[in-house]
């Protein structure tokens, strides 16, 4: 069986490729090659189940590794036609006041559904439970290389992901399709993960969530920030905050040089001078003890925990006998509370691939692979990692727009 375009992997890219292509196939034959039993089990998982396909605001610079590959992507194709493109198949989108945008229904499987719905009825087959593990080059075409079967194929398109999110089909296997026959790869590492800290305060709030600016300091100097929902965990810290600057913590681990810090503010709007006279204004409350200086200005365990950090004890004392410098301690610990960083949850954790086919070897006007004519390449495999916030499900559908053109004008 002989194909005029191979898709590898049935993910974002790789699905919106099949659709992107099955609206010009004019009877050419198109396969998805999908190694699991299903496609699109990272896309059902994303937005927690809601899917945050896009961000109106997406630039180049909410991308990291090499930006200019999303660059050149979304100026072809833009968040604005990506939003068309989902109204086309059916997938009406809703626009957060954060710019993250939303399927109305908030639902990933509408988005799944009306790309596999689409692509079979533009007539492109979805072949599941059949992992690609070789392309050989035959002439001027491709031979795809399955566990159990081959595939002659005249263009391929590489989709297979990255390695984050193994339990979702995530895996490092897939770029070997590319590095094996003489691909650069950069190192990868997790990004949009979960940080580790020393835990000795954080598992007394375990599973707290609190609302914070998290900024990541690097030997002193400030290397990310970010404010929103910080999650308390018995590793670490978690929640959106924190995975939209925990690259910075992967990126370190894997060089471990220095060392690293999360410095949490646990009253963003606050400053010092107002808490500080809050806490006076509480320490003077008759009949109060320690226990409850903080209730009702932070979540009751975390304000123990913050008088325990600053060691400010014990909690059965009562808040009158508190001294200014106890005082300023409290505040200190409230607007900096420092977590010494140990690492990152890796891959298992993580939402996406940082680092990946190198941007040398793609033609960003068509995401071709220079060294081996007839094969391209579209998301994550790709060195482009981006922010938390729809920017990499908008990279999957522009670089697979951008190389679908390519393959178009290549029949
Ligand atoms: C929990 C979670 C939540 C996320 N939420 C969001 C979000 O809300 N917004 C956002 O923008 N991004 C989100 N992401 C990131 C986003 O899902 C990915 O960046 C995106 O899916 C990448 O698309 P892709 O097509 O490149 O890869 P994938 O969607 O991972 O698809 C690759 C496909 O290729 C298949 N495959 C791999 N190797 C082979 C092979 N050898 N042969 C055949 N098939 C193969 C895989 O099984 C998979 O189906 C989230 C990720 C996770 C894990």
């Amino acid at each position: 069986m002989s194909y005029d375009v191979i898709i590898v992997g049935g993910g974002a890219a790789g699905l919106a490729a099949a659709v992107f292509l099955g609206r010009c196939a004019d009877g050419r034959r198109i396969a998805v090659l999908e190694k699991g039993p299903r496609v699109g089990k990272k896309l059902m998982a994303t937005g927690n189940g809601t899917c945050n396909l896009t961000n109106i605001k997406a630039t180049a610079v909410d991308y990291h590794g090499a930006p200019r590959l999303a660059d050149a992507a979304l100026s072809t194709f833009s968040v604005a036609e990506t939003m068309d493109f989902f109204t086309s198949i059916g997938v009406d989108c809703a626009v957060r006041e954060d710019g993250k945008v939303y399927p109305l229904s908030e639902q990933a499987g509408a988005v799944l559904d009306a790309l596999r719905l689409e692509a079979q009825a533009l007539g492109v087959e979805i072949i599941c439970d059949t992992k690609v593990t070789a392309l050989k080059q035959q002439g001027t075409a491709w031979c795809v290389v399955c566990e159990s079967t081959t595939y002659p194929a005249r263009q391929v398109l590489v989709s297979v992901g990255g390695a984050a999110a193994p339990a979702l089909g995530g895996s490092a296997e897939g770029y070997r399709l590319l590095t094996d026959l003489g691909c650069e790869k950069k190192p990868l590492f997790p990004s949009i993960v979960q940080v580790r800290t020393v835990t000795d305060f954080v598992r007394a709030v375990k599973g707290i969530r609190v609302d914070a600016t998290v900024t990541l300091r690097t030997d002193g100097r400030v290397a990310a920030q970010s404010t929103g929902e910080v999650l308390f965990t018995d590793y670490g810290l978690s929640g959106p905050a924190v995975m939209f600057v925990s690259r910075i913590v992967a990126d370190w681990e894997r060089q471990k040089k220095g060392e690293i810090v999360a410095c949490l503010d646990l009253l963003p709007d606050w400053d010092n001078d107002k808490l500080l006279s809050r806490i006076r204004q509480r320490s003077g409350l008759k009949g109060r003890t320690l226990e409850d200086l903080l209730t009702g200005l932070l979540h009751k365990r975390v304000g123990q925990t913050v008088l325990r950090v600053a060691e400010v004890l014990p909690l059965t004392r009562e808040v009158e006998s508190l001294t200014e410098e106890e005082i300023a301690r409290i505040v200190k610990t409230i607007k900096n509370w420092k977590l010494p960083v140990t690492g990152t949850q890796g891959f298992g954790g993580a939402q996406v691939t940082a680092g990946g086919i190198a941007a040398t070897e793609i033609e960003p006007s068509t995401f071709a692979v220079k060294r081996l004519p007839g094969v391209y390449a579209a998301g994550e495999v790709l060195d482009v990692d981006g922010n938390c916030g729809g920017f990499n499900l908008q990279f999957a559908w522009s670089s697979a727009y951008v190389a679908s053109q390519a393959i178009i004008h290549n029949w």
